[in-house]
């Protein structure tokens, strides 16, 4: 069952007007079980007497603390303006919420009908943009500020092993350390370093005893522990601004490779800032500095040596994907007695990188032998390169590449 906050107001005009705050409670309640939302009565906020023009709000900043703490899935409002009488901050709530995962749900969302009302949502629509690139930027400066106060309300929630704790009027958010978690931190630390195990032997390991995670639903994935043995908050310092919003590098996914639609353009993502922007904040360490430095030692060499290690480009390096799955391939390469070999290999064809279950069953394919091949397609323009692999004796259905012709000869810099 999904988790919801429910939050009402009105203002002391309404009160007079008999619009009682608890019809608002009510309704939202009504709703809620409706749609099979669980509300626990203590995430019912209220804010009676409050005007809509400020966002200083009790009941609103504690909604507002509950979403970053990862508690709930849903907020349920009225009405937008039950929210906020200013348009930018409606805006700025909800998309603060989004960024949080958490939906804002208005069970009464106004209509608009007539083309004067269509033109007032288009001008509001362009004051809350402008308004909001203002308070963002207003907001990254003082954040930026804070972060330096060494302020943790700053970051955004809490890393696995702490329990981010809201600021109250007595005393400043602050990371408590969650003690069966911090154990976790400490033993994938020291797997890690002192017992040389592989990342991927440390997530089988966690997701064989079923230590539960922090949503303590999924499982362990590599990935979380890589970002855990990187995490210099472990070691004592938390740190803020280690990524900033930049548009999206990728053009081509597997999503959009498998649906028909063509990629939405412009997206922007979160991209790592250089470490030395960074700002550090103290927080509670749970390993000591020098296990720490180990761990970020052995990460680098794990990507020294990696065999998919990409330092020396290849020529279809990003460009094919396999015509099975439509999983990308990527490079990589084993050591033969005598030399290196090197690979196109199917991500979806690695079983570790899915819990021990391959999505596709296609064999890497030699270097050598599909570069070739492509090439020597792309100069007498064959449509389908694939074609001349096939007949040097690979089955159809063990491997079919398909090269997204365009971006190869964009990057040669030809029209295609
Ligand atoms: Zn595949």
């Amino acid at each position: 069952m999904k988790t919801a906050a429910i939050y009402a107001r009105v203002s002391s005009d309404q009160q007079k007007e008999d619009k009682t705050i608890n019809s608002q409670t009510a309704a939202l309640m009504t709703f809620a079980s409706s749609q099979g939302f669980s509300v626990p009565a203590e995430w019912i906020f209220e804010d009676e007497g409050f005007s809509g023009a400020t966002l200083i709000r009790p009941g609103l900043e504690r909604v507002r603390d509950l979403v970053a703490e990862g508690q709930i899935q849903a907020v349920l409002v009225l009405s937008p303006d039950r929210l906020s009488r200013k348009y930018a901050y409606q805006v700025l709530l909800t998309e603060e919420w989004l960024r949080h995962g958490v939906e804002t749900i208005f069970i009464k969302a106004p209509q608009s009908q007539t083309p004067e009302d269509q033109l007032l949502l288009q001008f509001q629509g362009m004051i809350a943009e402008y308004e909001r690139a203002q308070i963002l930027e207003r907001s990254r400066r003082g954040k930026r500020h804070r972060a330096k106060q060494g302020e943790i309300s700053v970051l955004s929630g809490a890393p696995y092993g702490y329990r981010y704790m809201r600021k109250t009027e007595e005393r400043a958010a602050y990371y408590e350390v969650i003690e069966e978690q911090a154990e976790v931190v400490r033993q994938v630390f020291d797997l890690y370093t002192a017992q040389a195990l592989s990342i991927g032997a440390i997530t089988r390991r966690l997701n064989e005893v079923a230590v539960p995670t922090r949503k303590g639903q999924s499982c362990w994935e590599r990935s979380t522990i890589w970002a855990m043995l990187r995490n210099p908050a472990y070691r004592g310092l938390a740190c803020f601004g280690k990524t900033q919003e930049a548009p999206r590098q990728r053009r081509s996914s597997r999503a959009v490779r498998m649906s028909s639609r063509p990629p939405r353009r412009g997206t922007r993502t979160q991209h790592e800032t250089p470490p030395d922007q960074w700002i550090q904040i103290p927080v509670p360490a749970l390993v000591d500095e020098q296990t720490f430095d180990l761990a970020q030692e052995r990460l680098q060499d794990n990507k020294k040596f990696s065999p998919r290690r990409t330092v020396e480009p290849s020529i279809l390096q990003g460009l094919v994907h396999c015509a099975e799955c439509g999983y990308a391939l990527y490079r990589t390469s084993t050591c033969s007695s005598a030399r290196k070999i090197y690979y196109y290999r199917c991500l979806g064809s690695d079983a570790w990188r899915y819990q021990g279950k391959a999505r596709c069953n296609a064999r890497p394919i030699r270097l050598d032998l599909l570069e070739d091949t492509v090439c020597v397609g792309a100069d007498s323009n064959v449509t389908h390169p694939a074609d001349r692999i096939l007949t040097r004796g690979w089955k159809p259905a063990a491997f079919v590449p398909t090269v997204d012709k365009c971006r190869l000869f964009a990057d040669e810099g030809c029209s295609p």
